[in-house]
């Protein structure tokens, strides 16, 4: 279903442009300050009205033992354990300030805990923290619980542990196995390490173990990324997210440490991804929208097929419910975002800001946006893009209004040149996304969102590149 063959690198060349991640419609640049606690407030009340809903919650932990020049997050590098517990600490209250929000228990079907690296938590502070959300938000039964976790600092304890919690899915960061680029990037992290602990997390019964691998960056080649690649395959990993390097030093200043010299060159980086589009689809791995790919035995590859994907601020994951409406997400921590009855809420990013409102019994969330009628029928748009690879006409057309061509006609007028390249076919009824648009997504997106054109004028920089 690939077809990598006919992803040419001059193809990828042409399209490379910066553009958004679509992790949320409208994107987070447009967000304002006048959002703040009322507003949020405002959106879990009606939230509370649709108590039935099955919910998704998203836990922050920003700790790491030490900076990868290549970060584009927002990291705590410490080795203070103290500090945190007293992230712990604060975090419980926030956990109780947030159940006193939505009274109504609603069933919690996703809770994923990202950050930085919550493993960087000693196993003990780990039950405690997951041991008092779950008082508040108790999983459902076929709940999917999942964690990032840095090989580095995650021993077997935590594996047993974190099992013991109910979670089943691990994602573990690796990047590239080539020594050169590890010592490059300041991540040193040999295959037998990785390998440890993917085998002992299918030992201790994680059902879905993922790797997170990074194009890009320093001394990267396709041979020797091939072969980490290869290594991947042979540990039948289930699913793999294949990020872009984002290079913006003068935005994440330790990028500075990084040999600029040593980057590969645009041609050179495409080669990379074109490597992995090939060879992970040639070992029947499916590709899930532009940058994760999926054992075909795997749940987001069955969603995929199924037409129930998903696409907030976690990536890619299954839909909870039929329709696009009611994928709430709930956030705790810092820096964390959620998204509720229509809006987006975002938690501060300094932890004095976060921790500071929490104690005045304050939800912390400083900024975040409302979605209007307009948002909601381009956030459609985008997500049956992002997640069906398809727009349906008919799914957007109401009696008295105009036809979706009518109306959206200088979007589709924008996508003829790629409906020259193959990548979409454009007919009366329906927007389709061929096999080899996939790679696109983000291009064929652009074109539906009303803000970007202002976000441009205003000369505001766009951070991540389409491809
Ligand atoms: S472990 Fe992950 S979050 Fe922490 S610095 Fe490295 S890349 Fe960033």
């Amino acid at each position: 279903m690939n077809e990598p063959a006919a992803i040419s690198t001059e193809l990828l060349l042409r399209y490379d442009q910066p553009g958004p991640r679509y992790t949320s419609y409208p994107t987070a640049p447009v967000w304002t300050e006048d959002f703040g606690e009322r507003e949020w407030r405002e959106a879990l009340a009606r939230a509370n009205r649709r108590s039935a809903a099955p919910f998704s919650l998203y836990v922050h932990i920003p700790f790491c033992r030490s900076m990868c020049f290549y970060c584009g997050c927002n990291v705590v590098v410490t080795q203070r354990e103290e500090k945190a517990r007293e992230y712990v600490d604060v975090m419980l209250k926030e956990v109780a300030l947030l159940a006193e929000a939505l009274p109504d228990r609603r069933t919690l079907k996703q809770h994923h805990w990202g950050g930085g690296t919550p493993t960087y938590l000693p196993p003990e502070e780990i039950v405690r923290l997951y041991r008092g959300i779950e008082a508040r938000f108790p999983p459902a039964g076929d709940a999917e619980i999942s964690i990032e976790v840095d090989p580095r600092v995650t021993t077997f304890d935590h594996l047993e542990a974190l099992h013991h919690l109910g979670f089943r899915r691990i994602s573990m960061g690796v990047q590239d196995f080539t020594p050169k680029v590890q010592q490059a990037i300041h991540r040193v992290q040999s295959r037998e390490l990785t390998k440890s602990l993917v085998d002992e997390a299918r030992r201790v019964g994680f059902t879905s173990v993922n790797v997170d691998l990074v194009y890009g960056l320093p001394h990267q080649e396709p041979e020797t990324f091939g072969e980490t690649i290869e290594t991947i395959l042979d540990w039948k990993i289930d699913r793999i997210a294949c990020y872009s390097y984002a290079h913006v030093p003068w935005l994440k200043k330790h990028q500075r440490a990084l040999p600029e010299e040593a980057l590969p060159g645009r041609e050179e980086k495409f080669a990379l991804l074109a490597l992995a589009l090939e060879t992970f689809g040639r070992a029947g791995y499916e590709m899930i929208g532009f940058d994760h790919f999926a054992r075909a035995e795997d749940d987001l590859a069955w969603a995929a097929r199924e037409g129930k994907l998903h696409r907030n601020f976690m990536g890619y994951s299954t839909r909870m419910e039929a329709g696009r409406e009611g994928e709430d997400m709930l956030m705790l921590g810092v820096t964390s975002i959620g998204e509720v009855a229509g809006a987006f809420g975002q938690n501060p990013k300094e932890r004095r800001d976060w921790a500071g409102a929490i104690s005045e019994g304050r939800l912390p969330v400083h900024r975040g946006h409302r979605r209007n009628a307009e948002d909601e029928e381009r956030r459609r748009i985008i997500l049956d893009i992002m997640c069906d690879y398809r727009v349906e006409f008919a799914n957007f057309e109401a009696e008295g209004r105009p036809p979706f061509r009518e109306r959206y006609a200088k979007a589709l007028r924008s996508l003829e040149p790629l409906v020259e390249d193959g990548l979409l076919e454009l007919g009366d009824e329906a927007l389709v996304v061929t096999p080899k648009g996939r790679v696109f997504l983000r291009n064929i997106c652009m074109p539906f969102d009303a803000y970007l054109e202002k976000q441009r004028a205003e000369g505001r920089p766009m951070f991540s590149r389409t491809v």
